[in-house]
């Protein structure tokens, strides 16, 4: 990894404002989420201290000892898939849930969120190409799950989520973004739900996103360098 934190963040954020520049968006209209994913509370207060302020994991257990550890006045985004037994802890250590990829995940949401005695913004995680691997709504199943929230009082959707095919293109990335959009336009234009959020695009990948729409995007390795494994998978 070359450079400091400071250099690689100033790089990502200097392409992400050239990113809305071609797109003709307001650099403020896209939010950077730092995934600290195997990365400690030293690499968390580091990025808090260059002004950072809401960061991403990807599983509970590993969130749940990394938090407590790092300063509190962040904000924690969890950008897995959430299992059905850690849904309740996930629903007090996050201040949004953007991966909830199934009607049945929603309703156990809203009953934690409910006893927790807060309202939870989450994002609905689609599944653009339809990979068996991957977790997320089909595009033609996400409409049932927004009527459902709708009449739900403790979460709020926001917005979708996607995690596109792996391609060592960006470009070949395009089309699913695109697709990701559009169908939040149709859904919005169906159901009067407002949608504002597109979190969409990783590091590979990030400035097409930001061209087709994405409001947030989340990053890891391009910030903070190849994850460490081992760490990985001491906490599975
Ligand atoms: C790890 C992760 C990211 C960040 O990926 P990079 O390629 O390291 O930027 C983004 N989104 C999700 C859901 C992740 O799990």
């Amino acid at each position: 990894m070359n450079g400091t934190l400071q250099e690689r963040l100033d790089v990502v954020v200097g392409r992400m404002r050239a990113a809305c520049a071609r797109a003709g968006r307001s650099p403020d209209t896209v939010q950077l989420l730092p995934v600290t994913k195997t990365f400690g509370p030293d690499t968390v207060q580091a990025a808090a201290a260059l002004g950072l302020r809401v960061f991403g994991e990807n599983r509970v257990q590993e969130a749940l000892q990394k938090i407590p550890a790092c300063p509190g006045h962040l904000q924690w985004h969890m950008v897995g898939h959430l299992q059905s037994n850690k849904v309740k802890i996930a629903a007090t250590l996050f201040d949004m849930l953007q991966a909830v990829d199934s009607q049945r995940l929603l309703t156990l949401v809203e009953d934690a969120a409910q006893q927790s005695g807060r309202v939870l913004p989450v994002l609905l995680e689609v599944n653009v190409a339809g990979e068996a691997s991957k977790f997320g709504l089909a595009p033609g199943g996400v409409e049932e799950v927004l009527r459902a929230a709708q009449r739900m009082l403790h979460v709020q959707v926001r917005g979708l989520m996607t995690v596109p095919p792996l391609a060592r293109d960006p470009e070949a990335t395009r089309p699913f973004f695109r697709m990701l959009r559009e169908l939040r336009d149709d859904l919005q234009a169906r159901t009067g739900v407002p949608l504002p959020e597109l979190s969409m695009g990783m590091s590979g990948d990030f400035e097409v996103a930001i061209e087709e729409g994405a409001t947030w995007i989340r990053l890891g390795a391009v910030l903070f360098g190849d994850r460490q494994r081992r760490v990985a998978e001491a906490a599975e």
